[in-house]
């Protein structure tokens, strides 16, 4: 468990030093299970990511009626909801990643998702990156409208907000946080070029089955 909070606190340093994210802005979680209970740790509110040592990981029990009882040194993120809501209703995540990378913000103050202008789109699991409604920040209304977004996809803007990334690993949701800003640059760009052209569902369906088995060939 310690070595899964060490990679928590890595992932928190990894994302800043990216440069997908300021101070204590985003926050990292990890699926766990502590003492026979199944939750997540997620970095603490307040502590610069600098200055975190692994017992200021917390540990959130999906159960509620056990969550007062786990001693933790520290209190979570103020938006763990929206990641306890992911975990309950995706039992495939593993991670996720919170940024408020600067491109993906931008498109996200704005309202905007990131349609299939490139293939790469399809890294977040669908033909399109949806930008989710908004609500405040820590509220169990942002927690209802960011799990939604993710139902299907593992990855969604926040509108005046950020960015939220699942994945099956950390490394790998801290990955896709960082195509999800890379494409909502190289997006900016093109629509400062005109009108983006946009993939067609055919060709969007031939990328997401060829992306089924990338890497697996002989
Ligand atoms: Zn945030």
């Amino acid at each position: 468990m310690t070595d899964l909070k060490r990679l928590v606190i890595e992932t928190a340093r990894r994302m800043n030093a990216l440069g997908i994210n300021v101070n204590k802005s985003g926050n990292i979680s990890a699926r766990a299970s502590l003492d026979g209970l199944d939750g997540f740790f997620i970095t603490p509110t307040g502590i610069d990511y600098d200055a975190l040592e692994v017992e200021d990981i917390v540990f959130i029990a999906l159960d509620q009626s056990v969550r007062s009882q786990i001693p933790n040194k520290r209190l979570p993120s103020s938006e763990w909801l929206m990641h306890e809501r992911v975990y309950c209703q995706r039992a495939d995540v593993k991670a996720i990643v919170h940024t408020h990378s600067v491109y993906a913000t931008a498109l996200a103050c704005q309202e905007l998702g990131i349609p299939a202008f490139h293939y790469m789109v399809a890294a977040a699991g669908g033909d399109r990156i949806d930008c989710a409604p908004y609500a405040l920040f820590g509220s169990e209304e942002l927690a209802d409208k960011a799990s939604d977004a993710l139902r299907q996809r593992n990855a969604c803007l926040l509108s005046h907000h950020g960015v939220l990334a699942c994945g099956k690993d950390l490394s790998g949701a801290l990955k896709l946080a960082h195509e999800v800003e890379n494409l909502a640059h190289m997006y900016t760009l093109t629509r400062m070029l005109g009108e983006p052209k946009i993939l067609s569902s055919e060709q969007m369906s031939n990328v997401l089955e060829r992306f089924q088995t990338y890497g697996q060939q002989r």
